[in-house]
């Protein structure tokens, strides 16, 4: 559930075959996995929260088949249901072509998705395809101030974007996480602000804490640009209540569901 269409990288998309080369905890609850490979000598920057698509084995100590051929989803799908990758989509945290690295963050939120569970579960040399990348911020031109929000799942995307924000420019920023050792630097020359929400235990995505926070910033220029992404429901709220309540025009909030609360991505 995607209000814009990612709006950078469509011609630079390609599959690339890659290893993990380690993993270090960010915060308890938020796993790096370092991903090497030479395909990333091609890897082209694309927004500041570039989107991919991650190809994970089929199952555990699977290879990870990364088709070759055009069209590439027609190939992927073409395989046999036990020899297709599990396809879910992440964010690219930070790549450095020169040394054939770049980083994932990953929610780890139990065992019971194919992902978090994977990404727990990672040791250097396994497998790992990927496919992408696209931009999906795009600011109006004429825009005043931003209005970013987002759970977790949106932190190493709000991390690109804040750090991305020139010197001058200002930026409220409100993110969701379970308590405050969750909390990260976020690294700007702009003027931000930033509001940590603490879940506290509480589970993720049964909440209204962002929605909540939104609600309570006090005056939103009409030449704001929101960003919006997190679990699907929350995200939907919050859009409306931008547009609908704080009239903010439909091409000023940009919103992403970055996950159903109890649904799979490929539900
Ligand atoms: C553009 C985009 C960028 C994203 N970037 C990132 C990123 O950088 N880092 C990141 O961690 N996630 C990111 N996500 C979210 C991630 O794709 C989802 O959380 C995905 O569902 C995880 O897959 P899974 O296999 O672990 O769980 P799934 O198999 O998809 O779901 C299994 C169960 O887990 C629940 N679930 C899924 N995610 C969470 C969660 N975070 N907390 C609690 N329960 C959950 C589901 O509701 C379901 O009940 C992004 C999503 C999008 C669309």
């Amino acid at each position: 559930m995607t209000a814009a269409r990612p709006v950078a990288g469509r011609d630079t998309l390609r599959p690339y075959r890659l290893t993990v080369a380690r993993t270090a905890r960010v915060t308890p609850n938020l796993l790096r996995v370092t991903l090497t490979g030479s395909d990333l000598a091609d890897y082209r920057p694309v927004g500041p929260e570039p989107r991919c698509k991650v190809l994970l084995p089929p199952a555990p100590g699977a290879e990870v088949i990364v088709p070759d051929s055009v069209p590439f989803w027609d190939a992927l799908n073409a395989l046999p249901e036990s020899l297709r990758p599990v396809v879910r989509t992440y964010t690219v945290r930070a790549a450095r072509p020169d040394d054939h690295e770049l980083d994932i963050d990953f929610v780890v939120h139990g065992e019971h998705g194919p992902a978090s569970r994977w990404a727990s579960n990672a040791q250097p040399g396994d497998p790992v395809g990927l496919y992408g990348c696209l931009s999906s911020f795009a600011p109006p031109a004429d825009t005043s101030e931003y209005l970013i929000a987002g759970d977790d799942t949106a932190l190493p995307a709000i991390a690109g974007i804040v750090a991305s924000l020139p010197t001058g420019t200002r930026a409220r920023v409100l993110v969701e996480v379970d308590s405050a050792v969750d909390e990260q630097p976020l690294d700007s020359s702009a003027d931000v602000t930033v509001t940590w929400l603490h879940r506290e235990g509480v589970e993720p995505g049964s909440g209204t804490w962002l929605y909540d926070a939104v609600r309570a910033v006090e005056s939103i220029d009409p030449c704001t640009y929101a960003w919006v992404a997190g679990e699907s429901a929350a995200v939907q709220a919050i859009r409306s209540t931008l547009v609908l309540d704080r009239d903010l025009t439909k091409q000023r909030v940009y919103f992403s569901g970055y996950w159903r609360h109890g649904h799979a991505e490929d539900d």
